[in-house]
């Protein structure tokens, strides 16, 4: 760690906070953007107050805050280092680039930080080589997007300082080839790889070793906490302070995080490098128990070819997916799936003894095959208890399921209940953790997040928003409109949207529960606009969101992933529309299971659960419409339940203070758009 100058104790962190942020402080002085405002400087003395005294802040600023400020500040003072935590790659990304830098600058000290992403985001040089060099063997017959991209990644790889996919912004998401060369945890050689000194991973974690900042996403904070409790040592260098940004994404990490799952895909892997580990073995001695090894190779890969087409076809036929309540249907199937489990063993021994056999014999420059072997041995025997463990569906912490998404079948198995595991494995460890996002509350009050992440004792501030709903926004509440269960509804939602887009000059985010809305809506709306029309699924996120931002009246149609993190400012996004409150479905094994689980307690899972978990979406969903200051827009909701079900009164308690409107003509007013 760097020699950061700490506050000296006779300062102490609060004074030494709130001189950062006072009007002709250094952060005034040297931040063109800053502005005085009071709710950042009562988030950072909270925050002090916490890093000085240890314990468990729970802050929801409200947005316009200026919250990555409000905690680094005082983390950076502290002279301790800290662990920021983010929801996702973006703002790691921002804080990173962005506001490290200025913080640096406008404080005058040499702090240093590090962005560490999950493993599959760099390079492995590793792989990298034997990928080229089993290119080299086979001729080069590439397919047209290796052709195209091979030759990207060669010229880079050399020049590159981080290994960090990111710098590549050419590179399809989801890249085949990257998959084959990237630094995954599964096919990593460790200590044993021969390029282990100048691997991008290991000198990532080396840089993030010596830093005052070091910069996550909850997936890596989550990968840390479970290769921590399973003592094979850490992924992110001890850190007393911990600031969880984001914090409303913890719960569905951590439960994906700490779930177990095994995949046709993954098995799929597994084969492609148990048969390119014995490709390179049998030119060596010790290729006796290659043949062996190959025939194990094909047992694994028609065992599970069987198995998981028998699963998805019987979950197409079956419905629920939920193992235990499935119980009758994933019967038939258990032997296949033990036989699975019983061929991953068998190549687990061949793989382990032909690595024995090459240690004996080969020349020990050669170990590099050995430890390939031996790393896929490992695997196929992690992959055997893992299955052994899904099919026993036997812990009741667990919701055991069958996911069928495209090409790929997966047996999972969730924790039901995340607070023990948040509560001792991510924030347990820490001196001070500050848990901070825009939405943490329902109806003003922190109980639900509190119980979701174990950490009821945790000290609360809430601070509202810079922003002032009361002018820059409108909520339109559309007087009539069907259930949302009724045929009617869609064609509803279609007129209600066009209306307001007619008002708002396109300009808009229209937001789904669901993709078959959001088609049926599109396709009844799409040819009377007339500005243009972005639809999700047809473009990666990104290049939709880009295109968005620099297509003058253009609307978006999108589901849930554009309910959070998308950020828009000016007049770009003057509406959003909101089809239906977005509950979780009950159709969601985990979702099912919460629900289970609370009933079983007494209490109401719909209360508890359902509706507190839809207000947070909504308040997200919502939040993208205001980014500034001087953005104006429209917010709508057009699921009638929010005004007409008792439980809609706390989605609206929820909801920033914006002026209620049930009638479109006030909506035209807003915009200045002349009355029909
Ligand atoms: S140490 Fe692991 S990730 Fe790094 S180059 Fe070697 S195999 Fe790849």
């Amino acid at each position: 760690m760097s020699d950061v100058p700490a506050v000296p104790e006779v300062v102490g962190l609060v004074d030494a906070v709130t001189r950062a942020f006072a009007d002709d402080g250094p952060l005034a002085r040297a931040l063109p953007q800053f502005e005085p405002r009071d709710g950042q400087r009562r988030m950072a003395v909270a925050v002090a107050r916490a890093i000085d005294e240890g314990g468990v802040l729970m802050a929801e600023a409200g947005t316009g805050t200026g919250k990555t400020m409000a905690y680094l500040v005082p983390a950076v003072l502290s002279g301790r280092r800290v662990l920021v935590s983010t929801g996702t790659k973006n703002l790691q990304e921002q804080i990173f680039e962005k506001d490290v830098p200025a913080l640096r600058g406008a404080l005058g000290l040499p702090f240093t930080a590090t962005c560490m992403k999950g493993r599959a985001n760099y390079l492995c040089l590793h792989r990298f080589e034997e990928y080229r060099s089993r290119q080299g063997v086979r001729g080069r017959h590439l397919n047209s997007d290796d052709a195209v991209f091979l030759p990207v990644i060669e010229h880079w790889a050399p020049k590159t300082d981080t290994g960090d996919r990111a710098e590549l912004a050419e590179l399809p998401e989801d890249l085949a080839l990257w998959h084959e060369v990237s630094a995954t945890a599964d096919t990593c050689l460790g200590s044993e790889c021969p390029r282990h000194s100048e691997c991008f991973v290991t000198r990532m974690r080396q840089r993030a070793a010596e830093s005052d900042v070091v910069i996550v996403n909850h997936h890596l904070l989550c990968a840390d906490a479970a290769v921590r409790e399973s003592a094979y040592g850490e992924v992110i260098p001890s850190c007393p302070q911990l600031v969880v940004d984001e914090a409303h994404q913890l719960e569905d990490v951590a439960t994906q995080y700490f779930g177990r799952g095994v995949s046709n895909l993954r098995i799929d892997d597994l084969g492609r490098d148990a048969e390119a580990a014995l490709r390179a073995a049998v030119v060596a001695p010790g290729a006796t128990a290659k043949h062996d090894a190959s025939r194990g190779v094909m047992r694994v890969v028609d065992h599970a070819r069987a198995f998981f087409s028998g699963l998805a076809l019987a979950r197409m036929s079956r419905g629920d997916e939920r193992l235990r309540v499935a119980r009758e249907w994933f019967a038939d199937h258990l032997q296949t799936g033990l036989d699975l489990a019983g061929a991953l063993d068998g190549l687990q021994a061949t793989c382990a003894l032909t690595a024995a056999g090459r240690d004996r014999e080969a020349p020990a420059d050669d170990a590099a095959v050995s430890d390939d072997l031996t790393a896929v041995a490992r695997r196929a025997g992690d992959m055997a208890a893992d299955l052994r463990f899904l099919l026993a569906c036997a812990d009741p912490a667990y919701v055991y399921f069958l996911e069928v998404k495209g090409r790929a079948v997966q047996l999972r198995a969730a924790p039901i209940d995340v607070s023990r595991i948040v509560r001792d494995l991510v924030t347990g460890q820490r001196r001070a953790t500050i848990i901070t996002s825009a939405t943490l509350t329902v109806e003003g009050r922190f109980d639900y997040i509190k119980e979701r992440l174990g950490l009821e004792d945790a000290d609360v501030l809430s601070v509202p928003s810079e922003f002032d709903y009361t002018r820059q926004t409108l909520l339109y509440l559309p007087r009539r409109m069907p259930l949302p269960r009724e045929e009617r509804y869609t064609e509803a939602v279609a007129w209600e949207a066009g209306q307001l887009l007619r008002c708002s000059r396109g300009r808009a985010f229209v937001l789904f529960t669901s993709y078959a809305s959001m088609r049926a809506v599109v396709q009844r709306l799409e040819p009377e606009l007339e500005y243009p029309v972005l639809v999700q699924g047809t473009a990666p996120r990104s290049t939709l969101l880009a295109e968005f931002r620099r297509t003058p009246n253009a609307v978006l149609f999108a589901t849930s992933s554009f309910w959070q993190g998308v950020d828009v400012q000016g007049d770009q996004l003057s509406a959003v529309i909101i089809d239906k409150l977005p509950f979780a479905s009950p159709g969601d094994p985990i979702v099912a299971a919460r629900i289970d689980a609370l009933a079983a307690q007494g209490a109401s899972a719909f209360e508890a659960y359902q509706v507190p978990l839809a207000i947070l979406a909504l308040q997200q969903g919502l939040g993208r419409l205001i980014r500034h200051r001087n953005d104006r827009g429209v917010l709508a909701v057009l699921d009638p339940r929010i005004r007409s079900m008792g439980y809609g009164r706390r989605f609206l308690a929820s909801l920033p203070p914006a002026p209620v409107t049930y009638d479109m003509e006030q909506v035209r007013r807003f915009f200045g758009e002349p009355s029909e």
